[in-house]
Order: C-alpha cells, then sequence, then structure tokens
C-alpha cells in the first residue's frame, strides 16, 4: 500500500518552514490505519518481544493497536508530572531548551524484551531519551518501529546498533 498518500503535509506548522508530517488523515482511514498497524506488528512479530514502548501522544496512537495485535502489555512514556506512581525521568534537548520524560519505574522487569514504537522519527532525541529510560530499567530493544522517517534529519544516525523499521521515508 502506497501509505503517503494519506499523509497530509502541512507547510509551516507548528511553525515557519517546518513541513509537518501529518497523520491524523492516514488514522482516518480505516483500511490505510489498520494495514499501517499490521506492517508494524509484522515486524515484530519474530523478535520475541515481551512488551511494547511508546512516547506520548502519537506513540500511543501506534503502539497500543501494536500491543494488541500482538497479544502483549504496552508502558507509557509521558512528559513530566502526568504519570502517578513512581517513575525513572531522563532529560532531552528539544529546539528550544530541554524537557524530560517519564517511565514507570516498576513497568519494565529486567531483560524484558521490549518493542519501542513512534509514529514519527526526525532528530531522534525522544527515541533516544526512551531508549536510555528502557534500558536504565534493565530492558533489552529488541526493536524500533516508526511509521515515518524524516531523513534529512538524521536520527537514525543515533540508533545504529538498533534493529529499525520504517513504513515510509521523506
Ligand atoms: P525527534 O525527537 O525525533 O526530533 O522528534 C520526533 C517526535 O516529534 C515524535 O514523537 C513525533 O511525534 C514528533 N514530530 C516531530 N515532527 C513531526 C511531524 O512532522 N509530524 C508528526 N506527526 N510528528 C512529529
Amino acid at each position: 500500500m502506497d501509505f503517503k498518500q494519506y499523509i497530509t503535509v502541512v507547510e509551516n506548522f507548528p511553525k515557519e518552514g517546518i513541513r509537518f508530517k501529518d497523520i491524523t488523515t492516514l488514522m482516518e482511514n480505516g483500511e490505510a490505519y489498520k494495514k499501517a498497524i499490521d506492517e508494524m506488528a509484522e515486524f515484530a512479530k519474530d523478535k520475541d518481544v515481551d512488551v511494547v514502548v511508546g512516547p506520548e501522544a502519537r506513540g500511543f496512537v501506534v503502539g497500543c493497536p501494536i500491543s494488541y495485535c500482538l497479544g502483549l502489555g504496552f508502558v507509557p512514556v509521558r512528559k513530566s508530572g502526568k504519570l502517578p506512581r513512581e517513575v525513572l525521568g531522563v532529560d532531552y534537548g528539544l529546539e528550544y531548551g530541554k524537557d524530560s520524560l517519564n517511565i514507570h519505574k516498576d513497568s519494565i522487569k529486567p531483560g524484558q524484551r521490549v518493542l519501542i514504537t513512534d509514529d514519527l522519527l526526525a532528530t531522534g532525541g525522544t527515541i533516544e531519551a526512551t531508549i536510555q529510560m528502557v534500558e536504565e530499567l534493565g530492558g533489552v530493544v529488541a526493536g524500533i518501529a516508526f511509521m515515518i522517517e524524516l531523513s534529512y534529519l538524521d536520527g537514525r544516525s543515533k540508533l545504529g546498533k538498533y534493529d529499525v523499521f520504517t513504513l515510509m521515508t521523506y
């Protein structure tokens, strides 16, 4: 399936000069959304994955249905102040300043094999912070799956040693 036909490229969002890849038009199409999730789940199905992890909010849009397809649990990664129990936090660089991402400390057990998912790989900062938390908790990154990779931002250079799958590349 040509998934790109369902992505809307929005000029100058959220600010001047950015060409935002809007996945909501893919999500609105039941057939395209299902095929996209099925292909991402297919990538993971022979990797002996124990649990799926994804950062808010669009990482939930892909990660939750993938975990459902695989019959696995889903662990949310959230911005600071959102998770109610004890968390592990990691600072990550944004274009302006810093933010931090959190994960529940008891959500991943040492040795568990983890599939990390997000909608889009840009600079790789979000996924790098997510990997760091998974590994600090003793998880093993079995694979990383994105709907979209922006190859011109070279986020993949941060993911050299991991098994990375993307449905679409710009
Ligand atoms: P990174 O940390 O790799 O620079 O940015 C990736 C994160 O920012 C992802 O969690 C993704 O949801 C969001 N993001 C950045 N640019 C875009 C975009 O053009 N479209 C969408 N859908 N998300 C984006």
